[in-house]
Order: C-alpha cells, then structure tokens, then sequence
C-alpha cells in the first residue's frame, strides 16, 4: 500500500508553496488509495514554534486534508534518532566537529584548501584532522560543544554501489559524496534533518517520499543512510516548486501568501486549489 506524507517545519504560516506540497502528497495516496500522514519537522529548537504547529493543523484541515492522529513529533523520537546514531557509531562512521560553519570557512580559505561546493555550501570532508590531535583529545575530553559529521568517503565505501527510484526521473546512482562529510548530529540537538528524516520516513512506513526539487540531491544522502542502517528503501516523487507571477519561489517570508492571510481577505479552499493549479 502507498503511504505518503508532508512534513512541515513549524517555523512560519504555511504558505501557496506548502500548499500545493500538502495536496501532492495527499493525491498521491488518493490516486493510489493509500494513507496520507502529516509529520511535524521540529527539531530546529531556535526556530520552531508551538503556534505555528497549531497553525499548520488548522490551515491543513481548513483546505480539506485529513490524516491519522496521533502527528508524529519529530522531537517527542529523539530516542529512535539516538539508535540510529549508535548504529553509525558502532560502525566507525562518525567523529565530533568541534568547528563551527565560519572557522571551516576561515580555515579552508586558502585555495589549495577549499572544498568543492555540495548543494548545501562547501563538501568539508575529515573535519576533525583539521586541528591537532591532542587538541581534538583536549576538547572531547572538555564537553566541548560539537557536532557529529558522517565520514563520507568510509560510508560509501561499506555501502557499495547504491541507487534510488525518482518517479519521475527514473532510477538515480546514489551520490552522496557530493554533500561531503554531512552534519548527523547537532551541536543543540542529538539528531539532524537529514538523520531524523531518514529513520521517520522508515518508522512510520513511508512508502512514496514526496517533497520539492529543492531536496532532489538530499534524497541522495538519504538513500545512503538507509543502506547504512538497514532500512526499507521508498520511491521519490520532487516536485516543481511554485514560483509567484515574478518567478520567486514562496517563501516563510512572504507573510501576504501564508494560507490565513488568504483566508482572512475571504479566499476560500477553492480558491486555494485554483492559485495554486496557476503557479503550477
Ligand atoms: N521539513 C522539511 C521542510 O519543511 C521537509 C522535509 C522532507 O520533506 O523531506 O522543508
């Protein structure tokens, strides 16, 4: 059976662009007389708020969608997260990074030093031999503050060849590589996007991931951690991204596109359907 979801990060109103992913994925499981579920994104603590979460149920239920209750949190899984990350661990695939994104930056100036650029800014690999031995000893050995990276090119290597299907693309060779060594836990949270992604799309049966192009090469890094961990491998459907009559794509930022600022000047669900089949 197909299962599909949207997953909403409850850092802003939902805008036409959130919309029009919602409806995707519910008409995918429609079409395919599947299950369509709702998943809350919040684990970027500095950002995500209670009332936007409250706001996106409402706005999601005022366009006509429905889903199975309870929403799974990401926040209330973060023991599901920390398995995973011990999987990896045992596996010899993380190391902490105590730099931040602007040491790196500062760091690896020098062009014989700069990285190559990944889709989320500059593929740093092997992070921690950037400073001294007995320094990386010094500050594990202080709690210091750090990340977790995945050590890219050892993890490619045990997963072997690996390949995913994008609906709409066709079959895809796994290129993970591209991000470099990718970020699994956060320095204010023991999980990361594309960590807490991977093991809830698996925990909660995801059988068709359905989201924007903008996370075309993000499916990449996924399909590694699935290999990595063991899990059960979906299909992929990125869809285009709505763009408004200049050609921006919507963003948190245009506050006059959220669904309740449309809502409050007397557009109705219909009209939301039409807007968004515009933009399309
Ligand atoms: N939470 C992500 C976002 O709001 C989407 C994650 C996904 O669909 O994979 O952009």
């Amino acid at each position: 059976m197909t299962i599909t979801r949207f997953a909403p990060s409850p850092s802003g109103y939902l805008h036409l662009g959130h919309a029009y992913s919602a409806l995707f994925a519910a008409a995918e499981a429609r079409a395919q007389g599947g299950d369509f579920l709702l998943r809350i994104e919040d684990i970027d603590i500095g950002r995500c708020r209670p009332e936007f979460e409250a706001a996106i149920l409402e706005d999601l239920a005022w366009l006509g969608l429905e889903w199975p209750n309870p929403v799974r949190r990401q926040s209330e899984h973060l023991a599901d997260h920390a398995g995973a990350l011990k999987q990896l661990e045992a596996m010899g695939l993380l190391y902490p990074c105590f730099m931040s994104r602007k040491q790196l930056n500062e760091t690896l100036s020098a062009p014989h030093l700069a990285p190559g650029m990944g889709p989320d800014g500059p593929a740093v690999t092997d992070t921690d031999r950037l400073i001294s031995t007995e320094e990386h000893a010094r500050r594990l050995a202080a709690a210091e503050p750090h990340v977790l990276r995945l050590r890219m090119a050892k993890a490619v290597a045990m997963a072997g060849p690996i390949s995913w299907r994008d609906v709409d693309a066709g079959p895809q060779q796994a290129t993970p590589e591209i991000f470099g060594d990718i970020v699994l836990a956060r320095k204010d949270m023991p999980t990361s996007y594309h960590l807490a992604v991977t093991v809830d799309d698996a925990l909660q049966g995801i059988t068709l991931v359905t989201r924007g192009q903008d996370l075309f090469h993000a499916s990449h890094v996924h399909r590694l951690l699935q290999a990595l961990l063991g899990l059960p491998v979906p299909d992929y459907r990125h869809h285009r991204l709505l763009v408004d009559e200049t050609g921006r794509r919507y963003a948190k930022r245009d506050r006059s596109l959220t669904l309740r600022s449309l809502r409050d000047i007397g557009r109705t669900p219909a009209d939301i359907l039409d807007m968004v089949a515009l933009a399309c």
